[in-house]
């Protein structure tokens, strides 16, 4: 059939929305070419297609598959988890006929030599490749303009190019008196005067003022367009005598009820009024795009035009100091300050028009509401200061908003600056006392910052270890000269306070087997830090190391493996944790401050604590620009009683998976009297314990807790937006792990999984933690990365090749081993003897 008539046989929306972009005519895959006229669809009926007479060698099959809708059940996890790619899952049979009469069946399965037409990332096929093959990217300075990092000033003095004419203005003492010529006599050298123009100004005409803002409100028919012409100006909003230095929608804060608010609440964004920033002479106008003009100061005694309203100029110098209110320390923490008109006020040396984008800018900012791309939607702009900062202030009213993580209550605060206004003190109340028993705070996963600019972040959002984590990424290489095995930035040797630590890790990566962050071991970087090519990885580094062996070799040099972004990208990390080699999973956040937990990374967790495999949660935001603020998901840990605290002692309590992961609420749970990461012994009979809980939340408003059994939600109690606590009794009949989920939500925000804690785990004599249709699972996914580096993957030397089968096939067998010893049925698969022998299913 055409490719357009696949719309008629029941594909879905998506698929049929990308009908559009399928391939067709002659192709050149990977330097294969191939014809595409008419496509053939394998849904309900067998197919018979009639080939050219050929004795080919290799025949290369282009094809692909619609989705396949994941249904997550109760609590909206996912079992049994073959991830979005139904890892394993058999699609159809191709059968091959012979002219002798003879048939050759293959089985095609999803992702091994299947995928679907779009797919979630981290799902590559194991023995199928996309069909553009890898390629080059030019540097943005390649491909746009030179000298990329100095765009990033935002900034050009004036200049003339190749020829430059100097306009210089003479100021004529005599006004009323008519000129009528000019005579130019030589003295020494070449002098070319080009033109003369003539005209009156209030003052010196090449003399512009200081920065002021306006509110412009747009002709009813237009909206805002942020389109520069071919000068870099932009094309809806110009100034005469005078440059626009920005200008964006304007930001509506709800300022009358600005304390009723919660942190990092969004502005809304106006589609009619732009806030423009400009500098100009007195006498400057603004051009509209309809050829309107509005002067930029007003004639004294008018009225301004409605379409242009000043906002008061930022003119009062003022220090800011944010103190806790029972030491009267100033301490670091998270700023946000804007004025009556919405617009950001930002201090003397942080930046005033924020940049999201990945790699771009990595100073100390957060824009909530900014894209890697770059572009912004009803941004929330705030910066990170140590606690005292000077800013340039409009008199008047301003909206000041002031965090320091999930234990201090952010503030959002009016303050009326007059013209003595000299200082601002915001004091900030401690009211959740986690700190003081023993927790202390992570996020085990970010990316660019300098390990200084690291401490500041993490410091003033709370987060008491920052894990930066050096990579390479593709030819670019990250935070490599930070790393020297050795130095946690801010304890005690290093001249810090011991209160807030950095210490610099590698994410060592892999796009199809995975990714794994190896957090502070001691010693030589762990190199290479990626390997197998594209997207991770450069063009042509073969696979020479596996997920599994990097964690070993983090652990013996004294650190912790942690797999990121968890579960993505969803293969070799199967073989790790059988393996016994992963400490710790990470839920992750990246920018989104309200997509809580998912419960798709749960799901791949819970397989397998369901097979017995106890594996601590952590929560980590793989910050790689603005647009993510450290710790936005974070870990919490409590070190052993009586423990200092240090980076040593944070990396052990992960270890013991005394952990829970976070967005807000902050929990604590014991089964029978029992912290999270114990296991405890029950006999054959089983018997009740008690499990006894406790909730609080400064920031995120609590609305349920839950306990989870086994993957299911066995219990679940409504609770009070601030705290709660309870105790239920639960019989334990079988081997069963017991862990706490808190859901929660800001008033304008859906219910998520705000926190959850590391499971305790229960083995009940004679009943093994074995669940069958997830140790299926995970068998198949160790399969698919043993098909990978079989097939398409890039392949090393010999005996590296063979040492990474060896290390996937033992972690295969081991948890295989483990099946039949506990007699679960189970079908056997034929990828143990992949590309060797080329065996039949048993
Ligand atoms: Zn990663
Ligand atoms: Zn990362």
């Amino acid at each position: 059939m055409a490719v357009s008539d696949l719309a008629e046989i029941g594909i879905s929306e998506e698929m049929g929305a990308a009908l559009e972009h399928a391939p067709s005519g002659a192709c050149v895959s990977w330097g294969i070419p191939y014809e595409i006229g008419q496509v053939a669809a394998v849904a309900h009926e067998p197919l018979s297609l009639p080939l050219n007479p050929t004795a080919a060698q290799w025949l290369v099959f282009v094809h692909t598959s619609d989705r396949r809708q994941v249904m997550p059940g109760p609590g909206g996890f996912i079992s049994p988890m073959r991830g979005e790619g139904q890892l394993g899952e058999h699609a159809a049979d191709y059968i091959i006929l012979y002219e002798d009469g003879t048939e050759h069946t293959i089985q095609i399965r999803r992702r091994f030599q299947l995928g679907a037409f779009q797919r979630r990332w981290g799902e590559a096929c194991f023995e199928a490749v996309a069909h553009r093959k890898p390629r080059t990217q030019r540097f943005a300075h390649e491909q746009l303009a030179p000298n990329w990092g100095n765009l990033l000033t935002r900034v050009h003095a004036a200049d003339g190019g190749p020829w430059v004419n100097w306009l210089w203005a003479w100021h004529n003492p005599h006004p009323e008196k008519t000129i009528v010529g000019l005579r130019l006599e030589p003295v020494s050298g070449i002098v070319v005067l080009s033109a003369i123009s003539a005209g009156a100004a209030s003052d010196q005409p090449l003399r512009w003022q200081t920065r002021h803002k306006a509110c412009l409100t747009l002709p009813d028919d237009e909206t805002f367009c942020p389109e520069l012409d071919e000068r870099g100006l932009l094309q809806q909003i110009q100034l005469d005598m005078g440059q626009v230095i920005s200008a964006s929608p304007r930001l509506h804060y709800p300022n009358d009820s600005w304390t009723d608010t919660h942190n990092n609440q969004k502005p809304e964004q106006s589609d009619t009024q732009v806030l423009v920033e400009y500098t100009a002479h007195a006498d400057a106008k603004f051009h509209l795009s309809d050829g309107h003009t509005i002067p930029v100061v007003q004639v004294e005694g008018t009225q301004p035009p409605p379409a242009l309203q000043p906002v008061p100029p930022a003119t009062r110098r003022v220090t800011l100091r944010a103190v806790e209110r029972h030491s009267g320390k100033c301490v670091p923490v998270k700023l946000h300050v804007h004025g009556e008109w919405g617009e950001y006020l930002a201090p003397l040396d942080r930046h005033r028009i924020l940049n999201p984008a990945w790699f771009e800018d990595y100073s100390v900012d957060f824009v909530h509401g900014g894209t890697w791309y770059g572009n912004v939607q009803h941004p929330h702009s705030c910066t990170y200061i140590p606690g005292e900062t000077i800013l340039d202030l409009p008199l008047g009213e301003i909206y000041v908003e002031v965090s320091k993580g999930f234990e201090i209550r952010p503030v959002r605060t009016v303050v009326e600056v007059t013209a003595d206004t000299k200082e601002i003190v915001i004091e900030l109340d401690k009211v959740l006392p986690w700190r003081e028993k023993g927790w202390v705070t992570a996020d085990t996963h970010v990316h660019f910052l300098s390990p200084m600019s690291a401490l500041l972040e993490g410091s003033a959002e709370g987060v008491n270890v920052i894990n930066l984590l050096a990579s390479q990424w593709g030819e670019l290489m990250t935070n490599v000269g930070d790393f020297d095995g050795k130095t946690t930035w801010g304890s005690r040797e290093a001249g810090g306070s011991g209160e807030y630590l950095v210490r610099v890790g590698t994410e060592n990566r892999q796009h199809v087997l995975g990714h794994i962050s190896l957090l502070g071991y001691s010693g030589r970087i762990i190199a290479p830090m990626t390997t197998g090519g594209p997207d991770e990885s450069a063009l042509g580094d073969p696979i020479e190391v596996l997920l599994t062996e990097w964690a070993r070799q983090c652990k013996k040099q004294g650190g912790l493996a942690v797999l990121p972004h968890f579960p993505n990208p969803r293969a070799e990390f199967a073989a790790s944790i059988v393996s016994e080699k992963i400490d710790a999973v990470e839920m992750t956040a990246w920018g989104n401050l309200y997509g809580g937990i998912d419960p798709y990374s749960l799901s791949d967790w819970y397989r397998f604590l369901n097979c017995g495999y106890l594996v601590a949660a952590v929560g980590g935001t793989d910050k790689m620009s603005a647009n993510t603020a450290v710790g936005t998901v974070r870990t919490y840990a409590r070190l052993a009683p009586e423990e200092p605290f240090t980076y040593d002692a944070w990396m052990d309590a992960v270890r013991r998976a005394e952990t829970f992961v976070t967005y807000g609420p902050l929990l604590d749970l014991t089964v029978d009297g029992h912290p999270m990461g114990s296991r405890i012994e029950m006999p054959a009979s089983g018997g009740t314990v008690d499990v006894t809980w406790e909730v609080a939340s400064a920031t995120v408003p609590i609305s349920r807790v839950e306990l989870v059994v086994n993957g299911e939600i066995q219990e679940s109690v409504a609770v009070s937006p601030e705290a709660g606590s309870g105790h239920w009794p639960v019989k334990v009949d079988r081997s069963s792990w017991l862990a706490l989920l808190v859901r929660g939500h800001y008033a304008d925000k859906p219910e998520i999984i705000a926190s959850h804690s590391s499971p305790v785990m229960i083995a009940v004599g004679g009943s093994p933690m074995l669940a069958a249709a997830d140790a299926i699972t995970i068998l198949e996914q160790i399969e698919g990365a043993l098909a990978y580096l079989d097939s398409v993957g890039t392949r090393a030397e010999d005996v590296a090749y063979k040492r990474m089968r060896l290390v996937l096939t033992s972690a295969h067998r081991s948890l295989h081993n483990r099946m039949h010893q506990h007699g679960t049925y189970h079908a056997h698969t034929p990828v143990t003897d992949h590309a060797e022998h080329h065996q039949a299913p048993e």
